[in-house]
């Protein structure tokens, strides 16, 4: 029997996702946007379509759903819904972040699982693929609330992770306090300090220097690659960056590290505007220390004005960093941006770009780095904490960061050499799918149908 064309291929593995994937949005477009960019590839390699790869790629290989008990300040029960799925291990044990926000489904942990892959097979380490997360809300609950659901939530968790198995991190809603929790009741429960079972600890008990900057940090570097291919560079610019979590708190960091001007700051309230440049000592304080809103930001600091309605997108600067979640720069504030003269785009975030918003930068000729890409720093960095773990080392701050940046050039590379390969170069998109999807459907290839 003959192969289908790529084309023909494509569209019926699209048919069989879009079938199976119902009222899962987020995931159905995470799914689109890869298989739009691999036509060129599937043409060069026609033995992917012969193995089955993509059929196999598009389908998590585990999923767990369960219940997570637990007891409120007021002695009540509360019952969320906890989840981890388990997307790809041909390059090594799962590997992501869990989420704790009131948003979380099933469709955005598969999302985040599958644009995994992609991301964590363009940082060279030998990581799979996985995510998970709870619609718990930790936000006004005390930290005794958040102990006792994260608790709740690993007493299931650990029967499906381990430091060869499934590594689980941060994400939103979960930083050092939540992991710091997570991994007290793995020790308690399995009596083994296994530090490499889970990534984003505490430096004092085998965390690695940097991971807390290293997502926003590395999406800056990404930025800077590629502004400097084209001669130009991050200072003396003007930057716009949503959100004030991890991400954006240290991609703003490294912004004015490199001479440029962070001018905003934003959470699901709203957002400042900031034109002496973000002070981070006071945005650390507000929302990492108080974890306060940011209208409290603009309130302490004489110049600063909060902003309820519009977004940062508003805001005229040459440099764009959505890092606060998925869809939320859409075709609207691309064009604003545009009006306004953006010269690049780099997601700290996952898939904060939409579809349409992508193709308006791209036709415009703005630079666009997706976050499979450009947030790839966070889970290298992750992947060194495992390695220092399982050698029982530990490096300094500057072989941390130097390693990081030279992670992020590489992915960079990769990247663009992938999409000058495939004919479009320049073109980021194309270049992190095909670069990382040759990478995993080689390894499944060899590693025969399973
Ligand atoms: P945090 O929880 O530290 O911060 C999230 C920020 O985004 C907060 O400012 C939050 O505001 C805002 N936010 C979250 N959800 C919404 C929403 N539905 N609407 C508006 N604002 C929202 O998370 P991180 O900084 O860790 O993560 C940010 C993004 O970066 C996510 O897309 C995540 O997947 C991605 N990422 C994170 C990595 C990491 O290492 N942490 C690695 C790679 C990607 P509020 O306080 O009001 O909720």
């Amino acid at each position: 029997m003959s192969l289908p064309t790529p084309a023909v291929h494509l569209k019926s593995v699209a048919e069989v996702v879009e079938r199976r994937s119902v009222g899962e949005p987020e995931f159905m477009q995470a799914v689109t946007e890869v298989l739009e960019s691999l036509e060129p590839v599937l043409a060069e390699h026609p033995e992917f379509i012969e193995a089955g790869i993509l059929d196999r790629l598009v389908e998590p290989e585990r999923q767990i759903v369960f219940r997570v008990p637990w007891t409120d300040d007021s002695n009540r029960v509360q019952v969320n819904r906890g989840m981890r799925v388990q997307f790809n291990s041909a390059l090594g044990p799962f590997k992501g972040g869990l989420r704790f926000h009131p948003s979380v489904n099933l469709s955005v942990i598969k999302f985040l699982g599958f644009e995994q892959i992609f991301k964590n097979a363009l940082t060279s380490q030998r990581i799979g693929a996985g995510k998970g997360g709870s619609d718990f809300d930790p936000r006004g609950r005390s930290d005794a609330e958040v102990m006792r659901f994260c608790q709740s939530f690993m007493t299931e968790l650990v029967h499906h992770i381990g430091d060869d198995v499934d590594i689980p991190a941060g994400d939103i809603g979960v930083g050092a306090r939540e992991i710091g929790y997570l991994f007290g009741q793995y020790r308690r429960i399995t009596k083994r300090y296994e530090a490499g079972v889970l990534t984003g600890k505490g430096v004092g008990w085998g965390g690695a220097e940097v991971r807390t900057e290293a997502t926003g940090y590395g999406a800056v570097f990404f930025a800077e690659e590629m502004l400097v291919r084209g001669g130009e560079g991050i200072e003396g610019r003007r930057a716009v960056v949503s959100g004030s979590g991890n991400v954006a708190t240290y991609a703003i960091e490294k912004i004015q590290q490199l001479g440029g001007k962070a001018l905003t700051a934003s959470d699901s309230s709203g957002y400042v505007i900031d034109e002496a440049g973000i002070d981070l000592d006071l945005l650390k304080q507000v929302k990492g220390v108080e974890r306060g809103r940011i209208s409290e930001y603009a309130a302490r600091r004489p110049g600063a004005r909060f902003v309820s309605e519009g977004s940062v997108w508003d805001v005229p600067a040459e440099l764009a960093f959505p890092c606060a979640t998925q869809n939320e720069l859409g075709e609207h504030h691309a064009r604003r941006l545009i009006e306004n003269g953006v010269r690049a785009v780099a997601e700290g975030a996952n898939m904060p770009t939409t579809p349409g918003a992508v193709e308006l930068f791209q036709d415009a000729g703005v630079l666009f780095a997706p976050g499979k890409a450009a947030n790839a720093g966070g889970v290298a960095t992750s992947a060194l904490e495992m390695s220092q773990n399982a050698a029982r080392s530990r490096w300094d701050r500057d072989k941390s960061e130097s390693r990081l940046h030279e992670i992020m050039r590489d992915v960079h590379e990769s990247a663009y050499a992938a999409s000058e390969r495939y004919g479009r170069p320049g073109d980021y998109v194309l270049g992190a799918n095909s670069a990382a999807f040759v990478t995993v459907a080689q390894a499944m290839l060899e590693q025969g149908v399973i």
